[in-house]
């Protein structure tokens, strides 16, 4: 750490001392401590190219406002990092916070900077202070955001091991020739095997490479709620329009179509328009076309009609390799003995990987000396969270023992008081204890709208404040999930 270049230090302005509600914040020390914690989150490159020249102005009533110089400089945070960054503020000044982005107005705007000015550093960051520079990346970047692409997820970012290397290569020759070799091109495999990184990458580089074609990466489950808006608003001909003069469509997810059989028509006709006129499909989805319920046989024969390729776990020596690049991202190293480690125990999953050694390496940031036991400790309480994992249907199961009713009776349409209480405790079970987003809570009890499972929460809130009986019943079937 001693010897960083000074690029990496955290930007500090003038001295200023600010009173939020009572306390008082050194708002540089603060800035200086939120920025280090960014660091540990995000690669080294994005952090130069993105951190630099950002300030904290201050601190307000729970309100932190920064500044940055550039309009898609704000809006590239906003975007991607203001999560991040509220978090770490929070942490920071011991309070919840709201952040507020400003583009400071600029005194020097009347001398323009020189072409030679631009810089790009050896790996690759961006000056964003040159003008030319500016643009390109403007320009980049938003063709990146309107494709709705992440920038982060490259091919040079890609390990390539066994496990992947057909997809990986399927990938790169789509980018070659897209719309004519494989078409459609259908990714499968499980979750956090890297499905997502790797058609973005796809989405990235062709927008690099063509920036004329137009690209567009969406989550089924918002295709076909785009869908299901446009019939309800009659602007049926906007939405195929969207979809149907796109050069590369790239669709994540594709397994949630089983839940929303009515809409196949339109997916198969958006489907056949691109096809029909060279246009690039790519999706993936966590298992391949034969195993996807409740579709129609050409809906399925289209899936399956170009090129199918499986992602599967990395194995051991890949995910040493990932490790190590994980830690080179984080502009550090791991031991040997810790990589081991991990890649022995972290099997199945690149994002639980990635977890893993985040968290070795924060901790090891953070002062913490971090010897091969603790290391062990640190995983294995990760490995037991992991158990803990509960799957919805289990929920189901569970509460309807508890409740003496059958999940046909919670998925069907009776209405009768007891088992729509039931069906409320399950929504309000798998939000509170699995986190489930509303939607996808609705559709665990076979309903369609998501208030229904904001109501059912408070009810059962409710309820348990008022009847102690029910609340331990609760409490049992909690219990009985593990
Ligand atoms: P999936 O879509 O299959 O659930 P993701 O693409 O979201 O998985 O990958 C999960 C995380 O693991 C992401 O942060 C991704 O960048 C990383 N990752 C997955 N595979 C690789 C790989 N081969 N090389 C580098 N990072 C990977
Ligand atoms: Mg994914």
């Amino acid at each position: 750490m001693a010897n960083e270049p000074e690029i990496l230090k955290p930007e500090i302005s003038e001295k200023r001392d600010v009173a939020p509600n009572t306390a008082k914040f050194d708002i540089d020390e603060i800035w200086k401590i939120v920025c280090e914690n960014v660091r540990l989150y995000i690669s080294p490159r994005d952090y130069k190219t993105w951190f630099k020249g950002v300030f904290l102005e201050k601190v307000e009533n729970g309100i932190a406002e920064l500044s940055c110089d550039r309009s898609f400089q704000r809006e590239y945070l906003e975007q991607y990092h203001r999560g991040l960054i509220t978090r770490s503020l929070s942490q920071a000044t011991g309070q919840r916070i709201e952040l507020t982005i400003k583009i400071r107005s600029s005194v020097n705007n009347s001398t323009p900077k020189t072409i030679q000015e631009v810089k790009v550093g050896q790996d690759g960051s961006f000056n964003i202070f040159s003008e030319v520079q500016d643009k390109i990346v403007e320009g980049k970047d938003k063709l990146a955001r309107q494709a709705q692409l992440n920038p982060k997820y490259l091919f040079s970012n890609f390990i390539v091991g066994t496990h992947n290397a057909l997809s990986h290569a399927v990938a790169e020759s789509v980018v070659k020739e897209l719309g004519t070799l494989y078409n459609p091109v259908f990714f499968y495999g499980p979750t956090g095997v890297g499905k997502t990184h790797l058609m973005q990458a796809i989405g990235n580089e062709v927008i690099n490479n063509y920036p004329d074609k137009k690209v567009v990466y969406v989550p089924i489950e918002q295709f076909l709620n785009e869908l299901i808006e446009s019939i309800r608003t009659r602007t049926n001909e906007k939405f195929r329009k969207k979809y149907r003069e796109i050069d590369l469509l790239i669709i994540d997810d594709i397994q949630f179509v089983e839940t929303y059989p009515k809409t196949q028509e339109e997916l198969f006709h958006t489907f056949n328009t691109l096809y029909q006129s060279n246009k690039q499909m790519i999706m993936a989805a966590d298992r391949p076309p034969k195993e996807i319920k409740n579709i129609t046989d050409r809906l399925r024969s289209r899936f399956s009609g170009g090129m199918v390729a499986d992602l599967q776990a990395p194995d051991y020596e890949t995910r040493m390799a990932i490790l190590q690049q994980i830690a080179a991202e984080q502009n550090t190293t791991l031991d040997r003995e810790t990589v081991e480690l991990i890649a022995k125990n972290v099997e199945n999953n690149v994002r639980e990987l990635e977890g893993a050694a985040i968290k070795i390496i924060s901790m090891r940031r953070l002062g913490q000396e971090v010897n091969l036991e603790q290391v062990a400790k640190t995983l294995q309480l990760d490995l037991e969270s992991k158990r803990k994992r509960i799957k919805p249907e289990r929920i189901m199961d569970v509460v309807c023992e508890i409740f003496d009713v059958t999940p046909r009776d919670i998925k069907g349409k009776r209405r009768t008081a007891y088992l729509a209480t039931t069906r409320q405790v399950i929504m309000y079970i798998l939000r509170n204890e699995l986190g489930l987003p509303l939607e996808r809570v609705a559709r665990e009890v076979n309903r369609q709208d998501h208030t229904t499972v904001l109501h059912a929460c408070e009810k059962i809130e409710d309820m348990m404040e008022k009847d102690s009986r029910f609340k331990d019943k609760i409490e049992t079937c909690k219990s009985r999930l593990g």
